[in-house]
């Protein structure tokens, strides 16, 4: 241990969390990104000289790992963030707002003020979240939400306009697939501890200059190096240490993270019979999409907020870039889990989201241009009683980090996030 050195695979918010981590404490890092980019699920995209990313993305103020980073780098998250109390608007069919007092207080009169519920539906929801809190949000045994909904008689409606909604955008999974606990976490995390844990943070610049970019310049400022367009290909263990093969060259680590995409590890592993139970652990995880359309309308264009969702349309959420990021026009649908929507070509899905645009919102005029990203592997699959491989895997010197690793969150940048710093901590701990 005396001359660790610690080689990183991917730079995507667990590589780059590790890595900062490592690098803040004075161990030598060396991070191997693929793309010619970093931030892997969440990376800035240029399109039509217009700074897009992969995909919408949302932050809540719970993720507080996240936030730590991203200020250790450099970054202001009262400047890099609009930030919105807890809000879920489905327009003109719903509608919830968290004022402005002490949790729990903020939530529970949200749900009890909320417009579009009858007042036995909002009186159901507030009973139970009280019984959650009651329950410590820890259930006996894991199961869907489905199952968890119909076990405290949230009936149909109030599933539409509120459970559903929040799971699929909490967990990226259809809520008869999606696990209970891990939805639960979230709502402990987020609705249960300060109001401020449950605001949501819209961020105003992309996200590879957020995070992954600030990261490097942190990460080569403390003796680190970022190799960007640099593949590793084989992870290859030694007496002394780990060579990992990139670029046809050899590099020598004390020890290796691999913070590479789930299909990517399980690869990258599956030559190590020692950690056959980490690579059938994932390759028994499922994944599921995230279609984000972006739309560039005559600058005049707005919504009625930076954030709101439609009830039973194909546009689920709707983002106003105009108001979050000062892109006049510009405004993002994201459609996220699977769907009916994976049926229709992108001019078709694009069709679907101006339709809806018109006639929600009387926007007649037509787009200047388009963009459809689909990521369709953007999260696992969180169902219930899941089994992540942890971040130590059984060769002391490999560690996984990621989104699909072991921990209380599905697939976000807080999951991520935390898994890279675990894999810090337990590398300085071994130290
Ligand atoms: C469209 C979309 C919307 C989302 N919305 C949200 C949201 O609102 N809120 C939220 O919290 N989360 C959201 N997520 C999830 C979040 O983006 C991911 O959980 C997170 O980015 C995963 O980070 P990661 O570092 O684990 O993996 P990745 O981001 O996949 O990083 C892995 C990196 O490894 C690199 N790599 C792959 N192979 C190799 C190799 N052989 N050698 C070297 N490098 C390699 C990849 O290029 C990549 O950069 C969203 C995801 C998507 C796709």
């Amino acid at each position: 241990m005396q001359s660790i050195n610690i080689g990183i695979i991917g730079g995507g918010y667990a590589g780059m969390a590790a890595a900062v981590e490592l690098a803040a404490q004075g161990i030598p890092v060396t991070v191997f990104e693929s793309a010619r980019q970093l931030g892997g699920r969440a990376r800035g995209v240029l399109h039509n000289d217009t700074q897009l990313d992969n995909g919408q993305h949302l932050l809540l103020g719970c993720y507080h790992e996240t936030l730590r980073l991203i200020e250790l780098v450099g970054g202001r998250i009262e400047q890099d963030f609009l930030r919105l109390p807890l809000q879920l608007d489905l327009h003109g069919e719903f509608s919830l707002r968290a004022p402005r007092l002490p949790s729990p207080l903020h939530l529970l009169i949200a749900l009890l003020k909320a417009q579009g519920l009858t007042w036995a539906e909002r009186k159901k929801a507030a009973g139970f979240m009280l019984t959650l809190r009651r329950m410590n949000f820890r259930l006996a045994g894991d199961m869907t939400v489905t199952d968890l909904l119909a076990a405290h008689k949230q009936d149909a409606d109030l599933t539409f306009k509120l459970w559903e909604p929040l799971c699929i955008a909490a967990l990226n999974t259809p809520i008869h697939k999606a696990s209970a606990q891990v939805l639960l976490n979230v709502l402990r995390d987020a609705l249960n501890r300060t109001r401020a844990d449950s605001d949501m943070l819209l961020p105003r610049i992309d996200f590879t200059a957020l995070f992954p970019q600030r990261a490097a310049e942190f990460i080569e400022r403390n003796g680190g190096k970022v190799y960007l367009s640099c593949s590793v290909d084989a992870i290859v263990p030694k007496d002394e240490g780990i060579e990992l093969v990139a670029a046809n060259e050899t590099h020598f680590f004390s020890h290796v993270i691999c913070a590479a995409p789930a299909t990517v590890a399980a690869k990258l592993l599956r030559p190590m019979a020692a950690l056959a139970g980490a690579v059938a652990q994932i390759e028994a995880l499922d994944h599921q999409p995230i279609y984000t359309v972006y739309l560039q309308y005559p600058a005049r264009v707005t919504l009625p907020h930076p954030m709101l969702g439609l009830h039973r349309r194909f546009s689920q959420w709707l983002f106003d870039k105009g108001q979050i990021a000062g892109q006049p026009g510009l405004l993002a649908a994201v459609i996220s889990a699977e769907g009916i929507h994976q049926e229709l070509s992108q001019e078709q899905l694009a069709q679907k989201v101006i339709a809806e645009l018109s006639e929600e919102f009387g926007i007649t005029e037509q787009p200047e241009w388009f963009k459809v990203i689909a990521e369709k592997r953007a999260t696992f699959c969180c169902a219930p009683n899941l089994q992540r491989p942890a971040q130590q895997t059984a060769l002391p010197r490999i560690l996984l980090a990621g989104d699909y690793t072991a921990g209380d969150y599905p697939a976000t940048l807080e999951g991520a996030v935390v898994s890279g710093v675990r894999c810090a901590n337990l590398l300085v701990g071994q130290r």
